[in-house]
């Protein structure tokens, strides 16, 4: 069996930056997903079609394919009573927020001016090129279910 869209893929995969630090990798033996609903990045999906059980690739996807190029305009300056007031802020620090269409973004502090402070609303590998080490473990048929839900239900994890 060929990979194709709406199957169930299994894969292992090291994910690196251009410098080789492991950003993420697959746990407990392999990662499933449905393929085209949007369970993974374009350029990951993109490059498993076609491909069987036991092929090993690497793929490089550049941030278009990826989590988006990185924009200047999603920094903005906020004032420190935006913040918990017990909270000591540094650079660096994350925050879970959400973007006005209601999706879970990841705000991280860039700089601090004294009561202004800096945030970027970019995704923590927005402009990351990515290198992906894959091997193809596993292809199956969707299950009706899988297919109305639009994810895998082989994992341990439970959803109401
Ligand atoms: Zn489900």
């Amino acid at each position: 069996m060929k990979i194709q869209d709406k199957k169930v893929v299994n894969i292992k995969y090291t994910l690196t930056d251009n410098d080789k630090n492991i950003i993420d990798q697959s746990q407990d033996g392999s990662f499933s997903f449905l393929i085209g609903a949007g369970n993974i990045i374009p350029g990951l999906e993109k490059s498993l079609m076609e491909k069987e059980v036991g092929n090993v690739f690497d793929v490089q996807i550049e941030p278009a394919e990826a989590y988006g190029e990185y924009n200047k305009e999603f920094v903005h300056k906020v004032p420190r009573t935006q913040f918990p007031p017990d909270v000591e802020i540094n650079p660096g620090m994350q925050f879970q927020g959400q973007s006005p269409d209601g999706q879970m973004t990841v705000v991280t502090v860039k700089e601090i001016n004294g009561d202004d402070i800096m945030i970027d609303n970019n995704h923590p590998l927005a402009g990351v090129q990515l290198n992906f080490a894959v091997e193809v473990t596993g292809i199956r048929e969707a299950s009706e279910t899988e297919l109305e839900h639009g994810h895998v239900h082989d994992s341990n994890e439970h959803h109401a």
